[in-house]
């Protein structure tokens, strides 16, 4: 059996009753804060068939499968940039460059056509999760400092549904995709998680805390669960 995809939505109000719906972004749970993900996943399970059902009668909005060719747009820090690829004859590791609104692939000619959007496409997410671990670490570092709190160590993760999360042991761990994002998007997420270095809770102590440092994020959380869907590659 295929593992059913899900987004997560939790509300603090919302104390019993976890339901599943259906909409342009897949299937989404809304469940109460204290709800395990394990049970979670348990309850998606136990509803498998209505939710297959129901997905094939409302198709989500799927990703168009890139080709990684020239011209083609991609997302990064919130804006589309162009990508032009440029092939070399010089054999060696794929590079790439970023210079304005356009990031420039120089790749070897030696690649056949299906291998070269692989490797377009491998040498792209790992650019992108450099930058991505710059951003990021620069971010953390920026709001820990002013929260006076320390933290263990940064990873970023190729998940579909999570953002960030902060484990007991202080070790804080983000979306790769993040960096698709924009800077404001980003920056809540860090101090999502940075806040979580002080309360473990989604306590009303713990959103005034996120609030003293990102006034809108309630904005930026409704465009993380809007353009979810974009934030890949
Ligand atoms: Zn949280």
């Amino acid at each position: 059996m295929s593992e059913i995809k899900y987004t997560i939505t939790r509300s603090r109000r919302r104390l019993t009753s976890t339901t599943i719906s259906i909409g342009p972004r897949g299937v989404v749970v809304s469940a109460p804060f204290w709800m395990p993900a394990w049970a979670i996943k348990n309850f998606v399970e136990e509803k498998r068939d209505w939710i297959e059902a129901q997905l094939k009668k409302h198709p989500p909005r799927t990703k168009e499968v890139k080709k990684y060719l020239d011209g083609d747009k991609i997302l990064f820090l919130g804006s589309q940039h162009s990508l032009r690829i440029i092939t070399t004859t010089t054999p060696g590791r794929t590079q790439i460059s970023l210079e304005g609104q356009c990031l420039t692939v120089s790749i070897s000619d030696h690649f056949g056509e299906a291998q070269r959007t692989e490797e377009v496409k491998k040498s792209l997410s790992r650019w992108f999760l450099e930058k991505g671990i710059e951003e990021i670490t620069q971010k953390v570092n920026l709001y820990s400092e002013k929260l006076g709190v320390s933290y263990a160590k940064i990873t970023l993760k190729n998940v579909s549904s999570i953002w960030g999360s902060c484990s007991a042991r202080n070790n804080l761990n983000f979306n790769q995709h993040l960096i698709m994002a924009p800077h404001e998007v980003i920056d809540y997420v860090v101090i999502h998680e940075v806040c979580h270095l002080v309360h473990r809770d989604h306590s009303s102590r713990f959103w005034g805390l996120v609030r003293s440092l990102d006034l809108d994020y309630k904005k930026h959380r409704l465009w993380l669960r809007q353009n979810q869907y974009l934030l890949s590659f």
